[in-house]
């Protein structure tokens, strides 16, 4: 499979707009300024790809790709936490989200982008927590290594997977840069893997 034949095919805001649910498909999450786009757009070698999701009123949406395989999709989650949207917003967006992440029979994998600068927050928490549940493997990609000194990644690294160590769906911890493709071919091959099973 080629990540790099990534196309965008469409937007979801509910359930029911979302393409059938047949095939494959592995999902993106993440709090928003994670890197999350820049994960995709790595992975697909197309710099414009996730972008899509950053334009106003695009942020809440379920964004798919698909691969050049047949029945094959990424899935670029809403960002959590992005700042701009009430209260309400937030809560409908959230029930959209989990309407998908619970009813989603084509979803094989997620794949959580966090900062490495950062510890696991709420959000992360709770897709953990989803995941673990739902006995859905999760790859963790700890991104923008490129801004710490490599010993302090590796430290940071180590502690990310000291504290999910309890759940028995974290498949890989991941180090990654999307600036400098660190973790690219290893990512690649996790997904891949994913996609065939
Ligand atoms: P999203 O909101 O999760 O989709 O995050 P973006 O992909 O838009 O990234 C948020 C910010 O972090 C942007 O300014 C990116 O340029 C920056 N960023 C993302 N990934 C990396 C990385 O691997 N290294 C560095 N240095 N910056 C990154």
């Amino acid at each position: 499979i080629s990540f790099n034949s990534a196309r965008f095919l469409t937007s979801a805001a509910r359930l029911d707009q979302c393409p059938p649910d047949e095939g494959v498909e592995i999902a993106f999450a993440g709090r928003s300024n994670s890197g999350k786009s820049s994960a995709i757009n790595t992975l697909t070698a197309n710099s414009k790809l996730a972008r899509t999701s950053k334009t106003p009123g695009r942020t809440r949406l379920i964004n798919f790709f698909s691969l050049n395989r047949p029945g094959a999709r990424l899935v670029d989650l809403p960002g959590y936490g992005y700042a701009k949207v009430t209260r309400e917003l937030k809560e409908e967006w959230q029930e959209h989200l989990e309407d998908y992440l619970l009813h989603r029979q084509s979803l094989q994998g997620m794949v959580l982008i966090t900062d490495i600068r950062r510890s696991i927050g709420e959000f992360d928490r709770m897709m953990l927590d989803w995941c673990e549940h739902n006995q859905l493997p999760l790859t963790l990609l700890a991104t923008k290594a490129d801004k710490l000194k490599s010993g302090q990644a590796k430290r940071a690294l180590n502690t990310m997977r000291g504290e999910l160590a309890g759940h028995g769906c974290v498949q890989n911890v991941i180090l990654f840069s999307a600036m400098k493709k660190t973790g690219l071919d290893q990512t690649r091959k996790v997904l891949a893997d994913w996609l065939d099973e």
